[in-house]
This record gives C-alpha cells, structure tokens and sequence, in this order.
C-alpha cells in the first residue's frame, strides 16, 4: 500500500480537519437567532439549581463520585483512588481545537483541563495530568472566572475534561458563572465510567455529553484500567442515561453543536477496543443516527509499553476495519474526520 502506520497517523489528524472544513453558511450566521438557552439557566429559574449544587457537595463527605466509591471524607483532606482534593486542581485552560468540527467552531472550545482521574488508563495520552495531579488547586470562584473568561474569549461551549471526581465544584461554579453571565453550553468530556445517581444530579444540567467507550471486555478494562472491571457495563448504563436526558447530537445554524451525545471509542492495536463489538451495541441499543468518533489516534503512551499488544499504534487496516464494522452494522452518522481519513486511506494506491 506504501503507507508507513507513521505516515498515516501524522496524515491522519491534518487529513482530518483540511477534508471536511466546510465554510458555514455566511447568511445563515447573519440571521438573527433566538438566544439560545442553556439547560442550567431553565434548572436555575425553575429554583432547583442550587439544590443540586448541595446535594453534590454532600457526596464529598464519603465519597461516590465514581464507580470506585472510596468513600473517603473529601471534606476532611481525605484522598481516594483519583488522589483529588476537595478543590478542583486545573492544569490548564483555553480555545482547544482538538475536538469535533461542531465543537470546536470557529473560535474553539473553551476547554478546562482538570487534574487527577478516577479511571488511571495505562495509556492514558495525560498522564502528566491525570495521573500526576500537575496543576494548580483553586476556589470554586475561581473556576468560575475561568469559564466567564472562555465565554469572553469567544469559545462556543466550557469543555469540562475529566470532570467526575470534581462534579460538585463544576456545579457550583456553574451557578455562580451563571449568575455574572455565563451562556455557554456545559460540556461533560469524560471517560464513560459514570454512575448512574451521579448522572441524575447532572440531569437538566449538561447540555452535551461526551462519554468514551473505552473497552467491551471487563478482563481488557481491569488489565488496562486499574481493575476497573466494571467498566465495560458500567458505561454501557451511563451511556444510555446520558442519550436519555440530551438525546441526539443537535447542531446550530452556524454548525456548532449545542446539545446531544457524542460518543468516543479509541481503535486501539489489536483489536483490544473490541470496536466491533462497540458498534454492535451502539446500533442495538440506540439510534442508528447516534453521532459516534471512531477515532485513529492511539499513541503509545504512559505505561502502555509495558503491555506488548499495545505497544505501538494501530495500522491503517485496523482503522478500515473498525469503519468497515461500523457501516456494516448500520451507524449513519459517524464523524466527518474519520469518514475522511477512512475515505483517503480506501483510495487505491500505486507505489
Ligand atoms: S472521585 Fe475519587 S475519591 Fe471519589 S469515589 Fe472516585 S476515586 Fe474515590
């Protein structure tokens, strides 16, 4: 084929975005719309917002933010599993256009970056950040600012990466943003593995949901995801209680999504991902129009070359198959990235 897996995972992501930029529609984006109205504003003027914010906050004091269920008192200093304080600690924050075109937009997504994690993947792409905790502890005030101050900058949403140990100060700083202005849809960026009572307090809340599907198999998902055997079913549930209360992805005129799902599944080497079986569930288990990333971009990272089968990144034909598994199992509305990068990589070639 004449195509190194180097060259097709560089390829991969500039084929991506140059393929599928599609110019929004400049009379459409002139057309005055009606104000768009996040879930948290209707929450806060039916009064039943800040009761959320309190009835989350309570779970720190024996702590099941997760499916780890330490039950620790976060309140105390007491640390879990995720190794996160009471106050939420962010490495970073700013336009990131490393996500879906509908996220992203023209001015990016405004992306908080949060430390500690529940899940610890070996291959996790930021360890720096999610294993090691780099970042700075601030005040629910403050984490507020930061979401004012994306909204300022002109980003279309506050993408909340690797929220669910710190879900209660993401609520309260919501309400407090909401009350200086805040506007913007909340994005809940997470690896999948949710608790159901979790995701009812976020009910009304989240606008778009973008859960992974990381693993199918509960043996694959405790090897690579510190024991976490029960991932597997785990957000599989979660999953399905995500699409009940946002639905389908819906998008604006201007292209930019505003509530939904977004499913994310990561081909990984060796068919580890099961993504075969992953579509298969999706197309069972929900609508076929469900919009799902398969995405490319498995980089060996962390601890991942400790585990030979995972030790390099994935082919061009692992990529083709798991599209061709998707197509043959009926899923219409894959994301426009990968349909390109599948496109370009399905041409015949001559060396
Ligand atoms: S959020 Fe952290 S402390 Fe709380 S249950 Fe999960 S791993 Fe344990």
């Amino acid at each position: 084929m004449g195509v190194t897996r180097r060259d097709f995972i560089k390829s991969s992501f500039l084929l991506g975005s140059s393929l599928i930029l599609t110019p929004f529609s400049l009379q459409a984006a002139q057309k005055k719309e009606e104000r768009w109205v996040p879930a948290y504003e209707k929450l806060e003027k039916e009064g039943k917002l800040a009761q959320r914010v309190e009835q989350a906050y309570a779970i720190f004091e024996n702590c099941q933010l997760c499916p780890r269920r330490c039950g620790v008192n976060r309140k105390k200093g007491e640390r879990g599993f995720c190794r996160a304080p009471l106050n939420p600690v962010i490495f970073s924050y700013h336009p990131h256009f490393g996500e879906e075109m509908s996220i992203v937009g023209q001015n990016g997504s405004g992306t908080i970056f949060f430390s500690n994690c529940g899940l610890r993947c070996v291959f996790c792409q930021n360890w720096p950040i999610s294993h090691e905790g780099r970042g700075n502890e601030v005040q629910d005030e403050e984490l507020a600012d930061m979401m004012l101050h994306l909204q300022k900058i002109g980003c279309h949403n506050i993408n909340l990466v690797t929220p669910t140990h710190v879900m209660p100060n993401i609520l309260n700083a919501t309400r407090i943003a909401l009350k200086k202005g805040l506007g913007l849809p909340l994005f809940y960026n997470t690896c999948g593995h949710e608790r159901l009572e979790i995701l009812k307090i976020l009910d009304g809340i989240v606008d778009i949901y973008k859960p992974d599907m990381k693993y199918m198999d509960a043996d694959k998902a405790a090897k690579y995801s510190a024991g976490a055997s029960d991932y597997p079913e785990v957000t599989k549930k979660a999953i399905l209680e995500m699409h009940r209360q946002v639905g389908q992805l819906q998008i604006d005129r201007q292209g930019i999504a505003k509530r939904g799902l977004i499913i994310r599944h990561l081909v990984m080497p060796n068919r580890v991902a099961d993504t075969e079986k992953f579509v298969k569930w999706v197309a069972e288990n929900l609508p076929k129009s469900t919009y799902v990333n398969i995405m490319a971009q498995y980089r060996v990272e962390y601890k991942a070359f400790e585990y030979p089968e995972i030790s390099r990144g994935i082919t061009v034909q692992e990529f083709l198959e798991a599209m061709d598994w998707a197509k043959i199992h009926g899923l219409t509305n894959l994301d426009p990235q990968s349909k390109a990068i599948r496109d370009f990589y399905s041409q015949p070639r001559s060396n």
